[in-house]
């Protein structure tokens, strides 16, 4: 058998062509398809707004900058994440905060967050950066409530959770990152997430002032529109209003980015399909999957499993060519994070988490055979 990652990409001959042609164009960066791109973006989020960028990383920075993050911010996230996450708020010169997780969804555990808002003086922190881990939507609706009553906004890390949704408190269905509750959400395009463009992220709004000032930060904060500029000296003038970064997409990732949105469905259905399998596979065994209660809107990016004995769990499958992988060493733990006053023993749920995790192979493509493997080497050396 072939070795078998954690995750991987999905490129079909469709996927090939759509490229070809965006190479064959005029354009190479920022051209058509990515208008394309993010109007079928945000009609799949249902939201109004949507900004393709190079990755991730880049959406969490601008998304940082259109609210305002500076030296003066405080902003809260969680120390189960992606260090980008966090990282976001550092490059705007702001102070990162987190709050431990809940230990059977690992996302940022709300009452705590609560007890944090509660304990400190009103206007201490400025925004809060809750993530979607592993796929598993936050309630944002009750982030929102929280939000509004302390007078903070919310980017909603949503890398792992293109599709997601929750339910909100009148039944309704709320796609993750819809706008409704979070100022803004991102999107990563990373060859490991639902949608591949190689590099490439998505920032996600409702809001029409923030779409624009991330319209022009995501082209070093130069425009040509003359409703924004203070003169017109001809055809080939243009002003920096603000400072800005080149952050574009290019054509071509956006064309790859629109052919597999065209699939998104099919993948997510192929991701839960995975995911009940491993469920049944794992009941009544000494393995305990995280999120053990889904809801219908988990987007399954991981299928995070916990054990005792991690590591040798994690050593015996790479020994069958199982790629297993950890998500994520706690963010406060890194030496950058130490570095800034934070220590083991900060957030003893998320260390704890840390200890048994691992996230086993879940990709649209796995086969049937594949997937039985994995499960008898990880029930076996259970035993
Ligand atoms: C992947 C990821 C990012 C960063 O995305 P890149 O496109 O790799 O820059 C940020 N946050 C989370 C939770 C992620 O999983």
């Amino acid at each position: 058998m072939k070795p078998i990652p954690y995750g991987r990409q999905h490129i079909t001959e469709e996927d090939l062509a759509a490229v070809v042609n965006a190479l064959k164009s005029d354009f190479l960066t920022q051209g058509p398809a990515i208008p394309e791109f993010e109007a079928a973006f945000a009609a799949y989020i249902g939201c109004k707004f949507a900004v393709a960028v190079n990755n991730g990383t880049a959406a969490l920075h601008l998304a940082a900058l259109a609210i305002g993050v500076n030296e003066n911010s405080h902003v809260i996230t969680t120390p189960v994440t992606f260090a980008a996450s966090a990282n976001c708020v550092r490059y705007c010169g702001g102070k990162v905060s987190f709050v431990d997780i809940d230990s059977e969804t690992a996302l940022m555990d709300i009452d705590k967050l609560e007890a944090l808002l509660k304990a400190s003086p009103r206007g201490t922190y400025s925004g809060i950066i809750p993530v979607d881990f592993a796929g598993y939507p936050i309630n944002a609706e009750q982030f929102r409530a929280l939000a509004d009553e302390y007078g903070l906004w919310i980017i909603e890390d949503a890398c792992h959770a293109p599709g997601a949704f929750f339910i909100d408190k009148n039944g309704e269905k709320q796609i993750s990152g819809n706008g409704r509750f979070s100022e803004m959400a991102i999107y990563s395009f990373h060859p490991v997430k639902h949608i591949a463009c190689g590099e490439g992220g998505m920032i996600t709004t409702n809001d029409e002032e923030l779409y624009k000032k991330l319209q022009l930060l995501r082209t070093h904060g130069i425009t040509k529109d003359p409703s924004i500029m203070e003169e017109n000296d001809g055809g080939w003038y243009y002003e920096m209003v603000d400072l800005g970064y080149n952050y574009r997409l290019t054509d071509f990732q956006a064309a790859l980015g629109s052919s597999q949105l065209k699939r998104a469905d099919n993948g997510l259905a192929a991701r839960k399909a995975i995911a009940k399998k491993y469920d049944a596979a794992f009941a009544g065994t000494t393995i305990r999957p995280l999120q053990p209660h889904p809801q219908d809107g988990h987007a399954y990016h991981l299928y995070v499993i916990r054990v005792d004995d991690r590591k040798g769990l994690y050593d015996h499958l790479r020994r069958k060519d199982i790629f297993a992988q950890v998500h994520y060493i706690p963010v406060h733990t890194l030496p950058y994070y130490q570095s800034l006053g934070f220590k083991q023993g900060d957030f003893p749920v998320a260390e704890k988490y840390y200890s048994q995790c691992l996230s086993l192979p879940m990709y649209p493509t796995l086969t049937h055979e594949e997937q039985e493997f994995v499960i008898n080497e990880v029930k076996s050396f259970g035993k």
